[in-house]
């Protein structure tokens, strides 16, 4: 993949991953990959250099925190 990226940020989730946030700069597109796998992470769609879906993942990773 040679799509030039800007990376937004990085957020841990409460899963211990941490995810970098990039905007992809040809499409205007927001994209997240995982950058570090968490140690007692249970998801298995949860791998280091793998996208993630971003539509509502923030929103349930946070609510999950605060419940
Ligand atoms: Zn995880």
């Amino acid at each position: 993949m040679m799509s030039l990226v800007r990376l937004l940020g990085f957020t841990t989730l409460g899963c211990g991953c941490v995810t970098g946030r990039y905007r992809e700069v040809t499409t205007n597109r927001e994209i997240t990959y995982v950058e570090e796998k968490g140690t007692g992470c249970p998801y298995p769609t949860h791998r280091r250099n793998h996208t993630l879906a971003t539509t509502g993942f923030g929103l349930s990773a946070v609510s999950a925190k605060a419940s």
